[in-house]
């Protein structure tokens, strides 16, 4: 890097925001901008996006930086984390007042915004008058992938910012996304129309989550993971994914049961009480929100410690994307699945109701989604070879790496399976076909006539569980096929048939049900009794922000994030020159809330936990 841009760079990272080191790619795309110089960055959530554009706006003497964000929650906790920091920034949308877009236009008129964020709408209507009227130096277009229909995203605003090169010649643009695969990637240059861009592709590793994907072991089973994961984080939080509204409203009701603390976020809320999940969530009086895909985006919280899909999703890069939702702050974290072939009934039928155009893509990615659970390779490699990107070994934090599926000669069960829908004669979808062969009392198989086949109870040695996830498997291997627009009926395969005669063996992944861990401790590196001295330390600091922020009615994290209040509890600063090292201190943040962190740290020591 050209040594007096990394200097000046360098310094400015300490002095606002506290922390000595880039990350991956943020030196290189700090001075690539810097230089004037067009750029994509592909960097996964967490990986740092946001420094990419910021620091150049700082680096710049005069001028704005205008940075488009599809969210306005976003937006607004972008905002505040800045001036949290010491740096000017105002959003312009549609949520603010007139009088305060007025406001923050002049302002950054005056040249006393560095960083005005805006939505692609705003921005598309304003830009003419913009270019004249504002000090523009720089552009940073975020979740770019939004301006592609290769992305899973696509929003057509998106493709009117193809103009912006054009109407601010000379103006640097920066494109940021976490989630493009090699096709999009080329799209977004392409639409944006960016000049010899500097393309950085940050690796997509999150090795610090881990990754568990399992067949629906059934309701009562999938709560009390979500409670296990509760017990286990007391003071962090987690996220459930449901595939529905109605599943994330039961999900809420089943948690609250349970004595946890959960809130429901979907789109089908009225928009206040949606609101008050998000904020309980973000600042921490609640530590579960059971959701649909509506929620997340936007979302900027550090320690979120867990994501479970109770459902599988649409498509690789939206589970992607919502599991990186965990762990920002690099600590460990994790995100388990369940899936069944209920979810993917569902998912079809999304497609079948969505836009024609985009039912080929949306078809073609769901397949990819239910070849990555019913994989039998190290997940993590799996998801980055999704994205392009190579890695060698297994990951080692992964359920398939932690224990390779068994496999065992599944011939005799998907006969009976088979044998039970050709004696049906392909009536049954994959439930009813479960009950038939546990020999289920429901009243519409005796209704039918199908509690006299021969087949009827000839399963009842395996679990709805273990069924369920065979059933699934013949669907995968290709043994039955869906009749997505019959009921989703099932049909034996020509490969089916041959099974069903004798002619071929099959070999199934072996169902296996996931026993409780006991929990594990966090620093196994430490002694018992520094992990006691420390944690007992950090608890105490937690309780420091948890008030501050309440007096101040703010989020906690933007006081701190997590992975500080870590550090400072390993450090246990005394001086604010002390404090300046810890991660995440800038001076803004030093002056403002060293005092108190110290005074309690100081007490603490006092107290006698000095260890
Ligand atoms: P992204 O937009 O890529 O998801 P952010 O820009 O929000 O990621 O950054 C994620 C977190 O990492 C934030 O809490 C941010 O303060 C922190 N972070 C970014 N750059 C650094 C760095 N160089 N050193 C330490 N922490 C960093
Ligand atoms: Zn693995």
């Amino acid at each position: 890097m050209n040594s007096t841009i990394r200097t000046q760079a360098l310094a400015l990272l300490k002095r606002f925001y506290g922390y000595s080191s880039f990350r991956p790619g943020q030196a290189e795309i700090i001075e690539a901008v810097a230089s004037g110089r067009d750029a994509l960055a592909l960097m996964p959530t967490g990986g740092g996006k946001s420094l990419c554009y910021q620091l150049p706006a700082l680096l710049c003497e005069s001028g704005v930086c205008v940075v488009i964000s599809p969210l306005i929650a976003l937006m607004d906790d972008q905002v505040s984390a800045l001036i949290a920091n010491g740096i000017p920034a105002a959003a312009v949308h549609s949520n603010r007042p007139d009088e305060e877009v007025r406001e923050a236009l002049e302002q950054t008129r005056l040249g006393r915004v560095k960083l005005l964020y805006t939505s692609p709408e705003r921005f598309v209507a304003d830009l003419p008058a913009w270019s004249r009227s504002l000090p523009i130096r720089l552009v940073a277009i975020d979740e770019a992938h939004c301006i592609s229909q290769w992305g899973h995203d696509f929003r057509p605003v998106y493709t009117e910012l193809a103009h912006i090169k054009a109407q601010l010649p000379g103006v640097p643009v920066v494109a940021l996304t976490a989630t493009a695969d090699r096709l999009t990637r080329d799209d977004i240059v392409k639409q944006l129309a960016l000049r010899d861009p500097f393309l950085w592709t940050g690796s997509f590793d999150r090795p610090n989550i881990s990754i568990e994907v399992s067949p629906d072991p059934g309701k009562a089973r999938r709560i009390s993971r979500v409670c296990e994961l509760v017990r286990k984080y007391p003071d962090d939080s987690g996220i459930v994914y449901c595939l529905s509204r109605a599943k994330a409203e039961a999900m809420t009701a089943a948690l609250r049961l349970q004595g946890v603390n959960a809130a429901c976020y979907h789109a089908g809320m009225p928009a206040a009480a949606r609101e008050e999940s998000q904020r309980a969530f973000v600042n921490g009086d609640v530590s579960v929100v059971c959701a649909t895909v509506a929620f997340g985006m936007g979302i900027d919280k550090s320690n979120i410690r867990w994501v479970v899909h109770n459902n599988m999703p649409a498509n690789i890069e939206s589970y992607y994307q919502e599991i990186g939702r965990a762990g920002r702050d690099g600590l460990p974290a994790e995100a388990v699945m369940f899936h069944s072939v209920g979810d993917i009934i569902t998912l079809r039928r999304f497609i079948d109701d969505s836009d024609s155009s985009r039912r080929g893509i949306n078809t073609e990615k769901l397949a990819r989604m239910q070849a990555f659970v019913d994989s039998a390779v190290c997940r993590r490699r799996m998801l980055l070879s999704y994205f392009n990107e190579e890695k060698v070994r297994d990951c080692g934090n992964c359920d398939v790496c932690r224990s390779a599926p068994l496999r065992f000669d599944g011939t005799v069960a998907v006969q009976k399976a088979l044998s039970a829908v050709v004696r049906t004669e392909c009536r049954t979808g994959a439930f009813m076909l479960r009950d038939i062969l546990r020999g289920a009392d429901r009243h519409d198989i005796r209704a039918r006539g199908f509690d006299r086949i021969r087949t009827f109870g000839a399963g009842a040695d395996m679990s709805a569980a273990e069924w369920n996830y065979y059933i699934s498997q013949m669907i995968q291997l290709g043994l039955l096929d869906v009749a997505y627009d019959d009921n989703n009926r099932l049909r034996p395969t020509p490969y089916g048939m041959r099974v069903l005669r004798g002619d071929e063996r099959v070999m199934l992944a072996k169902y296996v049900e996931r026993q409780s861990e006991p929990r594990r401790a966090r620093n196994s590196g430490a002694t018992a009794d520094e992990r006691h001295g420390t944690a007992s330390l950090l608890s105490r600091l937690k309780a420091v922000r948890r008030a501050e922020a309440a007096r101040l009615k703010m989020p906690p994290y933007l006081i701190f994030s997590d992975a500080s209040l870590e550090d400072m509890a390993r450090r246990r600063p005394h001086t604010p020159e002390e404090f300046l090292e810890v991660s995440g201190a800038g001076e803004a943040k030093t002056a403002r809330f060293g005092r108190i962190f110290m005074d309690a740290i100081r007490a603490f020591e006092g107290a006698g936990f000095n260890l």
